[in-house]
């Protein structure tokens, strides 16, 4: 998998190194994939101990306050659920994800750029339905050619992704540092589904 290219989008935050929790909304799904819903363990122990949790899995490792020792979770799920974002936003990142990290010319992955189908030099503007990803060599052959001028297909007509297909798009491509009692969580329903 070309993990490294897309670890570039995917920010991660310091304190997430060290034993962050994956969090599941009530329905036992991830609250997101892009990026994966995680806190840190501290955020995590706070809500667990605020009864805002519940903790499904835990790491092998304690942390101990004067008083009271616990588990750090690697695993919660929320007591109430939180309804998912219905929005998408037009992001750089979210249009990679729904082109699934490949040219949408000749289908190559790997260092991708951005194309305007209807170029910008003709007007053709910003937006879900007029940019696609592209690999440089197709980005250059089209150069600012409409497709009929240049010859070249699209795989796919560009569409803004609903909130539901991102988050398929998005089971497809985890990302590279998972812990082993996340896995059940991240990949049982996307296989039910299949
Ligand atoms: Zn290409």
């Amino acid at each position: 998998m070309d993990g490294d290219f897309r670890t570039e989008f995917v920010r991660e935050p310091a304190a997430l190194r060290q034993f962050p929790a994956l969090v599941l909304n009530a329905d036992y799904r991830p609250l997101s994939y892009y990026p994966l819903s995680l806190w840190t363990w501290q955020e995590a122990v706070k809500a667990a101990w605020s009864d805002r949790v519940d903790i499904v899995a835990e790491y092998d490792h304690w942390v101990r306050s004067p008083s009271t020792e616990i588990r750090i979770p690697s695993v919660i799920v929320l007591r109430d659920f939180v309804r998912p974002q219905k929005r998408v936003a037009f992001t750089r990142f979210n249009l990679f994800l729904r082109d699934e990290f490949r040219c949408q010319y000749c289908g190559a992955k790997g260092d991708l750029t951005f194309d305007h189908v209807v170029p910008r030099a003709r007007g053709g503007i910003t937006s879900w339905e007029n940019v696609v990803a592209a690999c440089s060599p197709c980005n250059l052959r089209k150069g600012s050619r409409s497709l009929r001028q240049a010859r070249m297909n699209l795989r796919k007509p560009p569409r803004a992704p609903g909130a539901e297909q991102l988050r398929n798009m998005g089971r497809k491509f985890p990302p590279n540092h998972l812990h082993e009692s996340w896995l059940d969580f991240l990949y049982w329903d996307a296989e039910l589904e299949a």
